[in-house]
């Protein structure tokens, strides 16, 4: 070694401001070539695209040189300790290591050691970089699972490539999804008990207990059995995904607290629901339920929080009235809309015992009308003491459950029901879980703990 190349060894960082300007004479080279020969007079869009061409390979550079300067004495470590009992191990060989990050590809060769006692090879360097196994590294898995949560995996594919350069094939969309998906669970999506108590207090805003909504649903997702290769596809079917979203009313907006949509039976949704409200300060809110009629529903709401406001999704209850309606005094008929509001009104004011009476003595029009008197009777019995919409309004309750309406569309149906879409119910769930982390603000909750079981202890 020279004396010049041993100070530059003593100066780290002078040695690699010395590489990366070996690097950014490379690429002004290439630069010079594309765009001052002959005459050339290259527009923004050229020259843009010589830039994405050009980039990768000259950050990627710059990344290595960085980890080289930084982490010399990883690199040209000899003896290691094992992770697992600490014996001195000597180094085995250098391992080549081939990865690419969002700012292009990079090679380390790195030393690798090996445990004679525990049979355990180790890499001290991708330990403490925090490397993936995988060539594309966690910078580029959480970005293309976050891109995979919006649109279907071969579009995502094309996507990631048009707006970052890098190729990556749906393939690796997918699994690395589904890998990160199986971290997506209810604990880590939800956020944490001190998160919650901290947005329920950022809204007491006057002397009244803020307003809790527990607004619960469920949504129809195509799914289908799960095939092995080269096996045919199973039959299809719906499923329900069943869901909840918690938030705040607050004075002129909406707090949300947490989502959780999953295709799951009803105990399991009682039982996430129970999960959830154990991390909600039930005693400092006053608290609405919200939901349309499905007996499912409310058993679970009433047990999670027994203090609750029963209240019957305004929207869907005008729903089954509109129907009669219809069907009674023909679409849009005047006397349509005039029993229509009529009895909304009604209903607004409680006057549910009213309401039945007078659909008892209704004569119906035919048999479907008949039909469907009859199953609005029985509707407005099962939930007359969730109707007090005039009351809910006063104390500051809501009375339609747009709020979960509108987290459904959001999280089930952009992503759960495009056409040609069928799910297997655990990479569905995935789907939904990894949907909600990203709604609730845990997403980054959830890859940390993907990361953490990635790497090398
Ligand atoms: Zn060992």
């Amino acid at each position: 070694m020279g004396l010049a190349a041993r100070i530059l060894k003593q100066d780290p960082t002078g040695e690699f401001r010395h590489m990366i300007h070996d690097e950014v004479d490379k690429w002004v080279d290439q630069i010079i070539d594309e765009v001052f020969e002959d005459g050339k007079e290259p527009t923004v869009m050229e020259l843009s695209q010589l830039f994405s061409e050009t980039k990768q390979k000259f950050f990627g550079a710059c990344f290595q040189a960085l980890i080289e300067q930084k982490y010399a004495g990883l690199l040209e470590q000899e003896y290691a300790p094992c992770p697992q009992c600490g014996k001195m191990c000597k180094k085995r060989r250098s391992n080549l290591k081939q990865m690419v990050t969002m700012h292009g590809p990079s090679v380390l060769k790195r030393p690798w050691f090996y445990c004679v006692d525990c049979s355990y090879g180790f890499s001290p360097l991708d330990k403490a970089l925090e490397i993936s196994r995988k060539k594309y590294q966690f910078d580029v898995q959480k970005k293309s699972t976050r891109t995979a949560a919006e649109v279907p995996f071969s579009s995502g594919s094309e996507l990631f490539e048009e707006l970052t350069d890098h190729p990556v094939s749906d393939h690796f969309i997918h699994d690395t999804f589904e890998e990160v998906g199986e971290y997506a669970c209810l604990e880590d999506v939800i956020p944490s008990q001190e998160e919650i108590t901290a947005r329920c207090q950022g809204v007491n805003e006057n002397s009244w207990r803020p307003v809790l909504v527990v607004a619960s649903d469920g949504a129809h997702v195509p799914t289908r059995p799960k095939a092995k290769r080269n096996e045919k596809r199973g039959k299809g079917r719906w499923q329900e995904a069943k869901g909840f979203r918690i938030y705040l009313l607050s004075k002129d907006r909406i707090v949300h607290l947490a989502s959780w949509h999953q295709i799951q039976n009803e105990e399991q949704f009682g039982e996430d629901l129970s999960f959830v409200a154990s991390r909600i300060p039930q005693a400092d809110l006053r608290i609405g339920l919200l939901g349309d009629g499905a007996d499912w529903l409310w058993k679970h709401m009433v047990a999670c929080f027994p203090k609750g406001r029963q209240i019957l999704d305004y929207f869907h209850c005008a729903e089954h009235i509109h129907k009669v309606a219809r069907l009674q005094y023909g679409e849009k008929s005047q006397k349509c809309l005039e029993w229509v509001e009529s009895t909304i009104t009604r209903l607004f004011y409680a006057e549910v015992d009213n309401v039945i009476w007078g659909l008892q003595r209704m004569k119906p029009r035919d048999t479907l009308a008949k039909k469907e008197i009859r199953k609005l009777i029985g509707y407005l019995q099962n939930n007359r003491e969730r109707i007090h919409y005039r009351g809910d309004r006063i104390g500051g309750y809501p009375i339609g459950s747009g709020g979960i309406e509108s987290a459904n569309k959001f999280i089930c149906h952009t992503r759960m029901k495009r056409s040609g879409a069928w799910w297997v119910k655990e990479t569905g769930n995935e789907m939904l879980g990894i949907r909600c982390a990203i709604y609730n603000g845990t997403y980054n909750k959830v890859f940390e703990k993907y990361k953490k079981s990635q790497i090398p202890r």
